[in-house]
């Protein structure tokens, strides 16, 4: 297929989303899939010519990715059955967004052809983004999402910066460990508290001594505003 044959509606929305580089872009079938580079998760961009066509959509067929159905009308964003349902003009912002909340969570060292290679592993915080969408808040400003390790003997999670010392104070090497798993949390600034991805509050006593120290610091800085 011939990049001129493509839609005007396809390559107006094309034309939004290739600067955005944290993507490999396809265009396939009338659609346009961003493959997010470092995690691999998929976003299908489907184009419909209205509100009510693109539910439709949203309603049919299943993406096996995350969705976004971009229409002309203007200043529409709404999510319906789980897909995210916008203007033109707002798909850039919601796919920094998306890049946004997919957060590194560990790695792993596998061997092939008698060499060894770290695999990374990635999650999308898709609760969190709607959360976050919904209540305005900004990345940084509003929350930062942070990695923490639950330590395999006191049962404590423990930030990634004291993961070595607390370790250590266990006897174990953390130099030795060839595969790493955190649970990402996110640190809200608003209201000073700790969530899970499923937007839980992580109680300050499931922290180890230093995560607790750690959080307070970090907490105290930006409680001011
Ligand atoms: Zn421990």
């Amino acid at each position: 297929m011939q990049y001129s044959e493509l839609s005007p509606r396809i390559k107006k929305v094309y034309a939004q989303v290739r600067y955005m580089d944290d993507y490999h872009w396809e265009l396939n079938g009338g659609r346009i899939t961003g493959i997010h580079k470092k995690s691999n998760v998929k976003v299908i961009i489907d184009v419909a010519s209205d509100k009510e066509h693109a539910q439709k959509l949203a309603e049919n067929g299943n993406s096996g990715g995350i969705r976004i159905i971009a229409i002309p009308d203007k200043s529409v964003f709404f999510i319906h059955n789980g897909a995210f349902i916008l203007t033109y003009r707002y798909i850039k912002a919601t796919l920094a967004d998306i890049n946004d909340h997919i957060v590194w969570s560990g790695f792993r060292l596998i061997e092939q052809d008698g060499e060894l290679l770290q695999e990374d592993f990635y999650e999308y915080l898709g609760g969190s983004l709607v959360n976050h969408l919904k209540n305005n808040m900004l990345a940084g400003q509003d929350y930062v999402f942070w990695q923490f390790y639950k330590c395999e003997k006191c049962g404590k999670y423990v930030d990634v910066e004291n993961m070595e010392r607390h370790l250590k104070e266990h006897g174990i090497k953390h130099h030795e460990k060839s595969e790493e798993r955190y649970e990402v949390f996110e640190i809200n600034f608003r209201d000073g508290k700790v969530y899970d991805k499923y937007g839980n509050e992580v109680k300050r006593s499931s922290f180890s001594e230093e995560a607790q120290e750690f959080l307070s610091e970090i907490l105290s800085g930006a409680s001011s505003e």
